[in-house]
């Protein structure tokens, strides 16, 4: 990463970087759950009409595109993942389009690779694509351009990427919508005595051991909860809140910006 992007020196307030992952974008079948996308719509512009500067990062290109497909299962080899991706991530931009257009506000593709992110031209040329987006009222929507992105260059889980965009842009807070609602102190699959976690100032090693590596649904993410403890990790080092908190529950995003949060919180704030 370049240099004069290492550490966010101040936040930008009122912006905030929404990741939202394939499991919480579709439905019990693999297939993507429209009616959320217009939930998820209605929530964000609601936040864009009180000035609030929003970047979705979301999944489910490759979901999107195995259910455009009839693929019954996720394929194993790189060159149908990036033709089901680039496929799906059409279907998904098309979807997004169509409900944030539906309310007033045009949408902004940004597919981003790591090599996007480690060079600092294309940095910079990324970082201010943002800021002209957000500046013109329109919503950036990201996604790792999985097309092109083979493995030795893919992060492959959007939650780092989405870590890396909120401190490109030196975000207030980054959101993480999934299919739980935090962090426990153990695994709420296997524990019934598993407690949610409501905020944390530090992350350990401990806790990312602890922290479950697949996504606690089904299995049709790359992330899980280790990748987003360690994105929170990384944003607490620049001074970027995080929140982890369950995407399905109603009025979210807006309630993650308020004083009491349904997740967990990683900030180094007092009060939370
Ligand atoms: N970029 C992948 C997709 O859109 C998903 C990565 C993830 O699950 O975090 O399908």
């Amino acid at each position: 990463m370049p240099d004069d992007m290492a550490t966010a020196v101040c936040r930008n307030p009122r912006t905030i970087v929404v990741k939202v992952g394939s499991n919480t974008l579709t439905d019990e079948r693999g297939a993507l759950n429209r009616r959320y996308i217009a939930s998820l719509a209605d929530q964000i512009a609601d936040l864009m009409n009180d000035e609030v500067r929003v970047i979705l990062v979301t999944s489910a290109a490759i979901a999107a595109g195995i259910e455009i497909l009839g693929w019954k299962t996720r394929p194993s080899d790189i060159d149908s993942l990036q033709a089901a991706a680039s496929i799906g991530q059409a279907a998904l931009l098309d979807a997004y389009a169509a409900e944030f257009g539906r309310r007033g506000i045009p949408v902004g593709q940004i597919l981003l690779t790591r090599y996007d992110l480690e060079h600092e031209k294309s940095y910079a040329n990324a970082r201010n694509a943002f800021e002209r987006l957000m500046e013109l009222g329109a919503l950036p929507l990201v996604n790792e351009n999985d097309a092109t992105a083979v493995d030795e260059i893919r992060y492959g889980d959007n939650d780092t990427l989405a870590a890396l965009v909120g401190k490109m842009i030196a975000a207030e807070r980054v959101i993480f919508l999934t299919d739980v609602d935090g962090l426990y102190d153990a695994n709420p699959a296997r524990d019934p005595q598993a407690r949610r976690i409501a905020s944390l100032d530090h992350v350990d090693e401990e806790l990312l051991a602890a922290a479950p590596e697949g996504e606690s649904g089904s299995a049709i993410g790359s992330g899980g909860m280790r990748t987003k403890v360690q994105a929170a990790a990384m944003l607490l080092d620049c001074g970027i809140e995080t929140v982890i908190c369950d995407g399905r529950r109603g009025n979210i995003v807006r309630d993650c910006l308020g004083a009491s949060v349904p997740g967990t919180v990683f900030s180094h704030k007092e009060d939370e």
